[in-house]
């Protein structure tokens, strides 16, 4: 597993309105701050102005920045816009 996984898939609170998050819950990853959020606050998120764009250079950058540090880049920069849970991994 890698260590980006373990720290983040089984995140025990959304990182934005801190709700408690049950292991089985599905979360997904912030496209400004990489942070775990729960799906209302993602929703949230992509009705910012500027969430088309934010995302669309984070998925450029994450590719290239997290290649040289993960075995698994796209897992990690594509759960920015599928939801997962932390018992699945
Ligand atoms: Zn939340």
């Amino acid at each position: 597993m890698d260590e980006w996984q373990e720290k983040l898939t089984c995140a025990l609170a959304c990182q934005r309105c801190s709700k408690t998050l049950d292991p089985n819950d599905q979360r997904i990853l912030s496209v400004y701050d990489h942070e775990p959020v729960c799906l209302p606050c993602k929703k949230e998120e992509e009705q910012r102005p500027d969430y088309e764009q934010v995302s669309r250079e984070m998925i450029g950058t994450c590719m290239a920045e997290t290649e040289m540090m993960y075995s698994d880049p796209g897992g990690y920069c594509f759960h920015h816009f599928y939801p997962f849970a932390c018992k699945r991994l």
